[in-house]
């Protein structure tokens, strides 16, 4: 893995994809991966939980100074609580949307954000194709921040062919994991991205 990441020194923030299994059909990492990732890089780290009630998860991965934490608007209950939560314990609040989760609801929170994450696929596999319909979304969501220190990400068939588009469309932060790492030269990968969103 330390190869792996050694790849990728390049990138701004290590995305790393927490699956548990029952929000999504796959089980992907837990604590023990993402310490040995913290470890392995200096990069900061963005933790996407695709978990059910993600609270009990919060905690831990907050003690790793990641970034961002990120949890789905549809697996918690009372998200403005979970966001504070998040900004307690001195990590950026995130929230994720599943392709077909309307934006409705986010107008009365905005304050708690610091990310809101537009998945372009939906969430549990990797390398899927992007769904287009997702750009009108991300141009709805940058209408709707305005005025708000929030960053929008997209997660899920992003590539350096749909970079541009996307940054266009109000993206500020590219996920990418199968393009990157399935190319010859992921550190040129990364670069050619991040020239597109220029
Ligand atoms: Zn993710």
């Amino acid at each position: 893995m330390g190869e792996e990441l050694a790849r990728v020194k390049g990138a701004d923030l290590i995305h790393f994809d927490v699956m548990d299994g029952h929000f999504v059909p796959n089980i992907s990492y837990g604590m023990p991966v993402a310490q040995a990732v913290k470890r392995a890089s200096s990069i900061p780290l963005d933790v996407h939980l695709m978990v059910e009630e993600p609270d009990r998860f919060i905690p831990s991965f907050a003690e790793l100074k990641p970034a961002y934490i990120t949890v789905h608007y549809e697996a918690v209950t009372h998200l403005q609580r979970t966001l504070s939560y998040i900004r307690e314990l001195g990590v950026g609040a995130g929230v994720a949307l599943n392709p077909h989760t309307p934006l409705t609801g986010l107008e009365y929170i905005l304050a708690d954000l610091d990310l809101v994450l537009i998945m372009t696929v939906n969430p549990g596999y990797g390398g899927q194709p992007f769904i287009p319909a997702m750009l009108d979304k991300i141009r709805a969501c940058r209408e709707l921040c305005q005025g708000y220190p929030i960053k929008i990400q997209v997660d899920g068939g992003v590539t350096s062919a749909n970079a541009r588009e996307l940054v266009e469309a109000g993206v500020d932060i590219l996920v990418a994991g199968s393009a990157i790492f399935k190319s010859a030269d992921p550190e040129a990968y990364i670069n050619t991205m991040r020239t597109q969103g220029e």
